[in-house]
């Protein structure tokens, strides 16, 4: 077990699709462990294989607080099988150091994917829970899709990247959501009559 470098993003391989694993080979439950022990270690709620160069499809994923017990949870070969409704979710992500903005999300996720030990499992997150939100952010990874792809304001994002010194958006990158984002400014707008 040992603490991975992460990647910063402006990594071209960030950018790359992950392949599938076959078998849950010794040398894979090292990688697992190694995710488990890179994400702690730098206090993140994910991390998936690409952040530290290995582009596989797996990513672990931990959403217990300071007072709960540690909860990892893995995924190798995940498939998202059903997905509804949206959120608006304020994400970071390891590979951009102290960078926050607000992206589109759905609400509801439901997964497939194989644990640890190579075992199928099923697990639907709700609500825009910090879990559902993690599942998209971590599956992401996986296909070369980065957070700031489904940012909701432009410039704000570009400005919280300058200011932590990270690269620009990739504009050729940005995700086109239309159902996504008709949802989104449906909240956006009950959030300002609320403020009103
Ligand atoms: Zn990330």
């Amino acid at each position: 077990m040992s603490i991975r470098k992460v990647l910063k993003y402006g990594t071209a391989s960030l950018r790359e699709p992950s392949k599938e694993v076959h078998k849950v080979s010794q040398k894979i439950k090292v990688l697992v462990d190694d995710l488990l022990d890179t994400m702690y270690a730098q206090n993140g709620v994910g991390l998936a294989a690409p952040q530290v160069g290995e582009n596989y499809r797996i990513f672990v994923i931990d959403v217990s607080t300071n007072d709960e017990p540690l909860n990892p949870m893995v995924f190798i070969n995940p498939k998202i099988i059903k997905k509804s409704g949206a959120c608006i979710s304020h994400e970071g992500c390891l590979s951009f150091p102290e960078a926050f903005t607000d992206v589109r999300r759905y609400a509801n996720v439901m997964i497939k994917a194989m644990d640890r030990n190579g075992r199928s499992f099923v697990l639907e997150a709700k609500d825009g829970t910090l879990l559902a939100r993690a599942i998209q952010h971590e599956f992401d990874h996986l296909n070369g899709v980065l957070f700031i792809d489904h940012l909701i304001n432009r410039f704000e994002a570009e400005a919280e990247l300058e200011k932590h010194d990270l690269p620009p958006i990739e504009v050729d990158k940005l995700l086109d959501e239309p159902e996504l984002q008709e949802e989104v400014d449906k909240l956006l707008e009950a959030k300002a009559e609320k403020k009103e």
